[in-house]
């Protein structure tokens, strides 16, 4: 009998956008049909799948790369074959005898991909933030060259730094544990995330907000010490712990990003000292990020780090002078 089931007249009965509404997928119109979250691959934000109305085919242009007539779509929803596709569309049993046996084998779980996706993950697929040990903050100390893990145990109690599981690498995050709506993350192994990049942010991230800022809130008349990127943040906070380099450690991660909007508000009449990366980028960044400062009342000091070719994090781990930036 399945043999005999005339795909064409059971496609003609069903469409793809009634299949959807069933499951409550809310669809928006476009000029040649409808638009949605992607059903198949669960999509979170955006709406990669497009329905042509007139033609009853799907296409999803984002993670799935993909298209679907009806038949095929519910076999992907439903994870049965064909005639157990025609069966849910029909509501009725096509097949002789053991029509209630049209589950597919679930396919086996494919092997965890590490460095196939270069996705940023969002973050309910990252771990619990944790606090750590002094294993952990010992090894990232190891791993940032400092002399020991008080820093980076201090930047813990600040809520700044904290410990996760990405794509089941062991981790370390920086980020406002009070306002976390920037996180950056590195490994623990010190290596690459897909063999490429030092730092992963995290989906709707705000690229832009400065972290750190919520420590300098609570501390409204100590100075603000303005950094780019995790390394030297943590630099910061290491020396700040010493008393070697004074001041509130805050972190921009990108020397292209302005400081967001919202936070140049918070920083109305601080006192914040730039550390200038020694190269154009850095240069570039701090004049810009200067402006930004002053437009809200901010007293600004630009002070570059004084050998070229090394970050905050060389400079302060060579042991070298830090009277150039200290205060006044
Ligand atoms: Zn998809």
């Amino acid at each position: 009998m399945s043999t005999l089931l005339d795909f064409a007249d059971i496609k003609s009965r069903h469409t793809i956008e009634r299949v959807l509404e069933k499951r409550g997928v809310q669809l928006k119109k476009t000029s040649a049909g409808w638009q949605c979250k992607c059903p198949v691959h669960h999509e979170e934000h955006g709406m990669s799948f497009q329905i042509d109305s007139k033609k009853q085919l799907a296409k999803c242009h984002g993670k799935c790369q993909c298209g679907w007539d009806v038949i095929k779509l519910v076999m992907d929803l439903e994870s049965v074959d064909a005639i157990g596709a025609c069966e849910l569309l029909e509501g009725r049993p096509l097949r002789d005898g053991h029509h209630t046996e049209h589950k597919r084998e679930p396919a086996p779980e494919p092997p965890p991909k590490i460095h196939a996706p270069r996705e940023m993950p969002t973050r309910a697929k990252l771990s619990k933030m944790w606090k750590g040990e002094m294993r952990h903050w010992m090894r990232v100390a190891e791993l940032r060259k400092l002399p020991h893990e008080g820093g980076v145990a201090l930047a813990v109690e600040n809520g700044v730094l904290r410990f996760c599981m990405a794509y089941d690498i062991p981790s370390w995050a920086v980020l406002d544990i009070e306002n976390p709506c920037n996180i950056q993350l590195r490994r623990m192994d010190g290596e690459l995330w897909w063999g490429e990049v030092k730092v992963m942010g995290v989906k709707g991230n705000w690229a832009a907000w400065p972290v750190g800022l919520s420590v300098a809130l609570k501390h409204p008349t100590a100075d603000i010490l303005l950094v780019e990127g995790t390394g030297d943040f943590v630099a910061a906070w290491h020396y700040a712990e010493s008393g070697a380099t004074g001041g509130i450690p805050v972190a921009m991660f990108g020397a292209s990003q302005n400081i967001h909007p919202s936070a140049l508000a918070l920083l109305t009449a601080r006192r914040v000292r730039i550390i200038e990366q020694a190269d154009e980028a850095g240069a570039k960044a701090s004049q810009r990020w200067a402006a930004q400062l002053a437009e809200v009342g901010a007293a600004v000091e630009v002070r570059r780090i004084p050998t070229a070719g090394e970050d905050l994090n060389d400079h302060l781990s060579a042991g070298r002078d830090t009277a150039w930036l200290l205060e006044g």
